[in-house]
């Protein structure tokens, strides 16, 4: 997952200071940023706050063993741990 997460990293840069913008404005750089379309539709869901992980399908009432980090095996697995704090993702 290493290149997604570099690609998707790039998205999330040239969407720093966008908010202003609103979901227009990101969609618009999400389309026109040279990446995978799979990429794309990653940082469109990452900005809607869409993406399942763990701590959510535990939520949503989804059988589990358990919601920890599946690279660290260590914190609960949120979008912020994935992609900021997870020291091995
Ligand atoms: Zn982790």
């Amino acid at each position: 997952m290493g290149k997604v997460y570099t690609q998707l990293g790039l998205l999330i840069i040239r969407l720093q200071g966008t908010h202003d913008g609103g979901e227009n404005r990101v969609f618009e750089i999400l389309w026109k940023t040279r990446v995978p379309p799979k990429v794309q539709v990653l940082g469109w869901r990452l900005f809607l706050d869409k993406l399942p992980t763990k701590t959510k399908l535990l939520a949503r009432g989804t059988y589990l063993q358990h919601s920890l980090c599946e690279f660290c095996l260590e914190c609960e697995e949120t979008i912020e741990h994935l992609f900021i704090s997870c020291k091995e993702s």
